[in-house]
């Protein structure tokens, strides 16, 4: 099971970015999911199957109080 993404979706994943963030936000959705680390801002591509092995909860939208609208 594949998890279930949407755009601006709040991340956190299960190991921290060397920058020590562990929080990322969604930034494109295809065959490849983008990923911009919300501490640093870093941008990743990541496969569907990497982001569900990373994966440690989907906190949704609006978990930093700008993104909600
Ligand atoms: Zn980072």
């Amino acid at each position: 099971m594949l998890p279930n993404l949407d755009m601006d979706d709040i991340l956190r994943l299960k190991k921290p970015h060397p920058c020590g963030g562990t929080t990322w936000k969604v930034t494109r959705l295809g065959a490849d999911i983008g990923l911009e680390c919300m501490t640093c801002k870093h941008r990743v591509m990541l496969t569907r199957r990497e982001v569900k092995n990373r994966l440690k909860k989907n906190l949704g939208k609006g978990a930093d109080g700008q993104i909600f609208s």
